[in-house]
Parts: structure tokens; C-alpha cells; sequence
């Protein structure tokens, strides 16, 4: 490839970011405003798994500071290479006993805590130079079988066993419910992940986070109390997961 030709396809990529961050920007204040909500309570945080540094970087340019990775070594990487960006990084994958050490060490938040021995070993590796690791508890609201996420009556044990635990913050919690192409569908999972922080709150929890939505449900998510978004498709285009899958 000649190197102005390279330029130019570099350059229509960074657009198509920043275009799509705005737009998505946009959604969000709509959404935020039907619901009777501020678009300030809720956080966009861009979910950058299988993109390269350059496409981060090019969205940080646009003034997106908080970055999600669900792959330890391939996000590893990508915070190397952009150490020079003060990003908040968010882990939101799956998390193996023999990766909680980088996990604790690299991260500001973590999503995907669902297991008591996940979230120990998190606190007692957390650095304490650093201020606590920022936890949401990741729940199955809709019970599938295949999805990983605590039982919605097995949270509140939980939640409250972390929130005991010096290296960690409990913040709040996390879901991925079942696609659905129906935005009345969409919101029942939502409001029942609600339903269950309000209730862990009135037992004595002081969770503030609820973070659910992605690119295709993030405006039922805002309709029921998503405080933090989760969009990756909508920012940075289809993903290509190569061997990862
Ligand atoms: C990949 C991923 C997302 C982003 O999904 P999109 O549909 O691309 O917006 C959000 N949350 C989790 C847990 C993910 O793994």
C-alpha cells in the first residue's frame, strides 16, 4: 500500500470513530431525557476488546476516558501501549484465579465478580498504593444456564462479603441479560437488576452503580437506572475475534 493511501484509510477509521462515539453520545442524552434523567448520571465506558490501540487512542481523542477490555493479556498489551493516556480502565470478562494478580494491578474497576474466592484474592492483591479496586457484582438476573454471574438470591451474600473486603469497593451490579429485539423485553431484566440493588441497599448496602447496556439495549437499560453503559459494536464497528472464539 502507498503510504498516502494508508494515511487516508487511517484517517477515515479515527472519523468513524468520533462520528460513532457522538452519535452514541446523542442516544444517550435522548434516552436519558425520556426517562426524565440527566445524561450526566450515566457513564459511557467504551468496550474496546479485540481493537487495537490506535482505535483507543483515536477515541480517547475524542474525549472518551473510560475503557473496558474482557481479555487479560490483550488488554495488558493495549495499557502498555497507551500508558502515556491517563484512561480509566474497566475489566469486564472472565476472570481465572491465575489472572486476578493483573487484574488488581491494572485495573480501576472489575464488572465480572461473581465468586467470593475471585473477589478475596482480588482485595489481598489489590496494590495499596492504589485506592481501592471498584466492584460490581455481576448477576444471571435472567437464570441461563450458560451465563456465568451470581443467582439473584445468592447476591446479597455475596455483596455483603465484599463489601467487607479492604482492597475492593462494592460499588454495585452488573448484567448481561438475553438479546432481545424488543424494547419492552429488553427492560424486564433491567428493572428486575434494579429491583434487587434497591432491595441489597435497604438491607444496609450503599451500592450507586447499575451497569447494564450495550449497543443494542442500552436505551432500555437508561429507561430502568443504568448508571454505567457498556457499548462496543456501536463505537468501533463489528468485532473480528480471530482466534478468541
Ligand atoms: C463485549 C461486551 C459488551 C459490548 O457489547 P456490544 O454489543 O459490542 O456493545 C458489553 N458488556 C460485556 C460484558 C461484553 O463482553
Amino acid at each position: 500500500m502507498e503510504p498516502l493511501e494508508k494515511e487516508c484509510q487511517a484517517h477515515e477509521i479515527m472519523t468513524t470513530i468520533a462520528s460513532n462515539l457522538q452519535a452514541v453520545r446523542n442516544a444517550i442524552v435522548a434516552s436519558a431525557t425520556k426517562a426524565g434523567r440527566h445524561a450526566s448520571e450515566i457513564t459511557l465506558l467504551a468496550v474496546s476488546k479485540t481493537f487495537a490501540a490506535d482505535a483507543l487512542r483515536e477515541a480517547y481523542h475524542a474525549g472518551q476516558a473510560c475503557f473496558a477490555e474482557s481479555y487479560v493479556q490483550e488488554a495488558l498489551a493495549k495499557i502498555a501501549a497507551l500508558q502515556d493516556l491517563p484512561i480509566e480502565w474497566h475489566y469486564i470478562g472472565p476472570i481465572q484465579s491465575n489472572k486476578t494478580r493483573a487484574i488488581a494491578e491494572s485495573f480501576s474497576w472489575v464488572h465480572s465478580v461473581d465468586r467470593l474466592k475471585i473477589a478475596e484474592r482480588l482485595s489481598e492483591q489489590r496494590p495499596t498504593h492504589l485506592p481501592p479496586l471498584q466492584i460490581c457484582l455481576q448477576v444471571n438476573i435472567s437464570m441461563e444456564a450458560s451465563k456465568s454471574g451470581v443467582a439473584p438470591d445468592e447476591a446479597g451474600a455475596l455483596a455483603r462479603a465484599i463489601a467487607n473486603l479492604p482492597g475492593l469497593k462494592l460499588r454495585g451490579l452488573m448484567a448481561v441479560p438475553a438479546p432481545s429485539d424488543d424494547v419492552t423485553a429488553q427492560r424486564l431484566p433491567f428493572a428486575q437488576l434494579r429491583k434487587l440493588r434497591d432491595q441489597l441497599n435497604q438491607q444496609g448496602l450503599r451500592m450507586d452503580t447499575l451497569s447494564m447496556g450495550m449497543s443494542h439495549d442500552f436505551a432500555a437499560a437508561i429507561a430502568e437506572g443504568a448508571t454505567i453503559v457498556r457499548i462496543g459494536t456501536a463505537i468501533f464497528g463489528n468485532r473480528n475475534y480471530g482466534d478468541k472464539q
